[in-house]
């Protein structure tokens, strides 16, 4: 497995597995079968309601704590929320059975960002996470929490995928040393991704599949990705792209597929402000 080194020292796998979407009761299934398949980072959230799944798996598989690379996420937490996001922490890391995370993210730039941000950076300063991050920031709200702030976040979590790949983000992320790591790395299926003739004709030629190039694309950019699939076969198939490497000619060509704009939802869209702002979790 390939790492790459965060702004604290800290060494991240740079391929993990995701678990969005999977219930809580065929989460710890399918963890342990990513674990099998040797996935070591692991990505959850307080959102997802399955930390405590993971917790299971991770205990049952004798993996020793020190191999293995736990994110979990901050749900967006009001003012005061230097108690709250304490709290929030406190209580995944129950769910987690862990006494430390490895990577702690604010989960989306609403509510008290500032609050949250300072919980945060307590936190990892008492070694209840090696590093702290954030997802869903744009580059003006990652700019001003780095202007701004003691800690430069190690990690921005983004949605980035061949149609949408974040290009100014990622050269933002690049100066600033953070950590550019890509949610929906296959965009969950949309615009029939896994059947796109231009990443296929790609695939033919190294005889991987599209799953496999788009993954490869992301590592050569040097985009952590957490690729989710609650299938064996494509679980293995997904973390064996470490033997092939994509040309000039070919990253220029999936470059080119990029159309700048989101396929999931816009976070500076006062709908999704409204809609996510009010989907508050409890603890
Ligand atoms: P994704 O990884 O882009 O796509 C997952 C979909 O692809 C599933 O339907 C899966 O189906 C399918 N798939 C996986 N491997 C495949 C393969 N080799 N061939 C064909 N189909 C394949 O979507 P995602 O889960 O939204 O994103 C990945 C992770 O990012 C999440 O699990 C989560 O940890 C994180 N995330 C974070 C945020 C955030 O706001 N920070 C938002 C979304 C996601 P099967 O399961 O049936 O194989």
């Amino acid at each position: 497995m390939q790492h790459v080194t965060l702004n604290n020292g800290v060494e991240m796998p740079i391929l993990g597995f995701g678990v969005y979407q999977i219930p809580s009761d065929s989460t710890e299934r399918a963890v342990t079968e990513a674990l099998t398949a040797g996935y070591r980072l692991l990505d959850t959230a307080a959102a997802y309601g399955n930390e405590e799944a993971v917790g299971r798996a991770i205990r049952n598989s004798g993996i020793p704590r020190e191999d293995l690379f736990v994110t979990t996420k901050l749900w967006v937490q009001d003012a005061p929320a230097q108690d709250n996001a304490r709290r929030a922490l406190e209580t995944s890391l129950a769910k987690l059975g862990l006494d430390h995370v490895d990577l702690y993210l604010m989960h989306q730039p609403y509510g008290d960002v500032y609050g949250q941000w300072r919980a945060m950076e307590a936190a990892t300063g008492e070694g209840l996470a090696r590093a702290i991050g954030v997802a869903n920031f744009y580059p003006d709200r990652l700019l001003d929490l780095i202007l701004n702030n003691e800690i430069t976040p190690q990690v921005n979590q983004i949605e980035t995928h061949p149609f949408f790949q974040r290009t100014a983000d990622h050269d933002l992320m690049r100066e600033h040393r953070v950590q550019h790591q890509s949610w929906g790395g296959f965009a969950e299926g949309k615009n029939d991704l896994f059947t796109h003739p231009v990443l296929g004709r790609i695939g033919e030629a190294h005889g991987r599949s599209v799953a496999q190039v788009v993954l490869r694309w992301l590592i050569q950019r040097g985009v952590v990705t957490i690729p989710k699939s609650v299938n064996p076969d494509r679980m293995a198939q997904n973390i064996d792209v470490f033997d092939f490497r994509l040309t000039d000619d070919q990253m220029s060509t999936i470059a080119a597929l990029d159309t700048g704009a989101t396929l999931f939802f816009d976070h500076r869209d006062p709908e999704m402000v409204a809609w996510l702002s009010q989907r508050r979790l409890e603890g």
